[in-house]
């Protein structure tokens, strides 16, 4: 029987510092073992970077994405580790993402732009179904362009 289904919504303050490239390399980091831990663990999602915050999405079953959440809120690379959401889903909104990453390209930056100047963005302002909602748009879009 498959497990039922979870989304967990949370959003945290960065606390790697250095420049462009050595943030990048920092979140290549962290994308390629999320995406290898989330495989094994059958979690999708989508991991957002701005204005120093980051904010994400897990799918999958609880347990797994409670393990996960776990680690990610002992890691020292962010703090202000903040719960939004944790609710039973009926299908996933990232089903081909291990984990998609919206954050540090020109085009994501474009995007950005586009959305802080609709709506004011602010990270820390939103709630976990806002979050989820334009984590959702813009990795479909992501998928759209890839
Ligand atoms: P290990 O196999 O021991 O791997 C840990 C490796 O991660 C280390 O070798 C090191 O390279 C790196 N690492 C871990 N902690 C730190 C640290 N504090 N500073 C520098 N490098 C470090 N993990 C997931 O499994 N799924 C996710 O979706 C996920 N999303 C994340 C989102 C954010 C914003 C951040 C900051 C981290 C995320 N992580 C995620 C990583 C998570 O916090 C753990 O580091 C990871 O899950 C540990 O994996 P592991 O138990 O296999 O450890």
């Amino acid at each position: 029987m498959t497990a039922s289904l979870y989304r967990l919504v949370y959003y945290s303050r960065n606390h790697v510092s250095g420049d462009a490239a050595e943030f990048a390399t920092h979140v290549d980091d962290i994308l390629a073992k999320s995406r290898q831990n989330n495989r094994r663990d059958e979690i999708t999602g989508a991991l957002l970077f701005n204005a120093g915050c980051f904010a994400q999405v897990l799918e999958g079953p609880l347990e797994k994405i409670e393990a996960t959440f776990e680690r990610i809120q002992q890691d020292d690379r962010h703090g202000d580790v903040s719960l939004l959401a944790l609710n039973s889903i009926a299908a996933r909104s990232f089903p081909n993402w291990a984990m998609g990453f919206v954050g540090t390209s020109n085009g994501d930056a474009e995007r950005f732009a586009g959305i802080s100047a609709s709506s004011g963005f602010d990270i820390s302002r939103l709630s976990g179904d806002q979050i989820h909602t334009l984590l959702r748009d813009l990795t479909i879009e992501e998928e759209a362009v890839a």
